[in-house]
């Protein structure tokens, strides 16, 4: 038996990266998954994709095409979720976006588009999906994904930085706002993380002149890791699947750091 037999969960931004990877750790463990993401064609390919590893574990596996800057959309999401597994146990808010500026360029669109996602579609997120489980009564999990940079302000990112922080203080409202209904807000933060997302960091970096050469930026940012190596998506499943598994009951507004070292808090 898996830590998250017969759980329903739902991840966002699970076309691919970390946000696949939890999707697919879950359904490890026996979990029914809804893959959900804006990248509709993807995240309906992953799903089917992963259609023999439900099977193999005895659960069920969905996709959902969500913005999850748009309310109707994820509640549309979270219906459509409830009616496929019965019910919404466990809510990843992991969707997320970065578009590295020099501090002195940041503009009002480069805020407000990492913002909307990284921290409304969180709010957002964990709204809908803590309604739903009111409605159940039976409590549930929500787990939001957090950042070094939700610890320290680093130079070139500093709305994503912004944006992270925010994932930190919405976990902390939300775990004092939802105890009385039994619902527990949680989040973890990854360091450096070998995904889509740090490939086009790095290209950024190379645009505004903060790096000179393809993987010098996360190079330099490894060479801080403790770990002595950069994560793969793998580093960081097993956490995430024990975040939505009973193990984890006792636990709430807790952000838990998953980065090799890096940031000591
Ligand atoms: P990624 O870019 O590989 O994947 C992000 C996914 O989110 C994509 O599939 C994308 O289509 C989806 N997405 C973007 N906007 C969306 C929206 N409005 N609605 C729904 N889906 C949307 O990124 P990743 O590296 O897998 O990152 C996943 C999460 O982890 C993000 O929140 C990110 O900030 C965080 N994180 C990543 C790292 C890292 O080093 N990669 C480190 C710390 C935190």
């Amino acid at each position: 038996m898996g830590r998250v037999t017969g759980r329903s969960c739902i991840v966002t931004g699970a076309a691919q990266g970390i946000g696949r990877a939890i999707g697919e750790a879950l359904l490890d463990e026996g979990a029914d998954v809804c893959f959900a993401d804006i990248n509709g064609t993807k995240v309906v390919e992953v799903a089917s994709e992963n259609e023999a590893r439900a099977k193999k574990y005895g659960g069920k596996v969905l996709s959902c095409t969500v913005d999850v800057t748009k309310r109707d959309q994820v509640a549309a999401m979270i219906s459509q979720t409830v009616e496929a597994f019965g019910k919404l146990d466990v809510k990843f808010n992991n969707a997320g976006v970065n578009k590295p500026m020099n501090f002195l360029d940041v503009t009002e669109e480069n805020w407000q588009f990492i913002m909307d996602i990284n921290g409304l579609g969180v709010m957002i997120g964990m709204q809908e999906a803590a309604k739903q489980m009111i409605a159940q009564g039976t409590g549930g999990k929500i787990i939001n994904t957090a950042s070094i940079a939700s610890r320290q302000g680093f130079d070139n990112v500093a709305p994503y930085c912004a944006s992270k922080f925010a994932v930190v203080a919405l976990t902390q409202s939300g775990a004092r706002d939802l105890a009385k209904h039994k619902i527990t807000v949680t989040g973890f933060a990854p360091g450096v993380v070998d995904t889509e997302m740090w490939e086009d960091v790095d290209r950024s970096l190379m645009e505004i002149g903060a790096s000179s050469r393809p993987g010098e930026a996360m190079e330099e940012f490894a060479a801080d890791i403790l770990k002595g190596r950069v994560a793969q998506s793998s580093d960081i499943t097993g956490t995430t699947t024990f975040l939505a598994s009973i193990d984890s009951d006792y636990m709430t507004g807790q952000i838990v750091m998953i980065d090799g070292g890096m940031t000591l808090v």
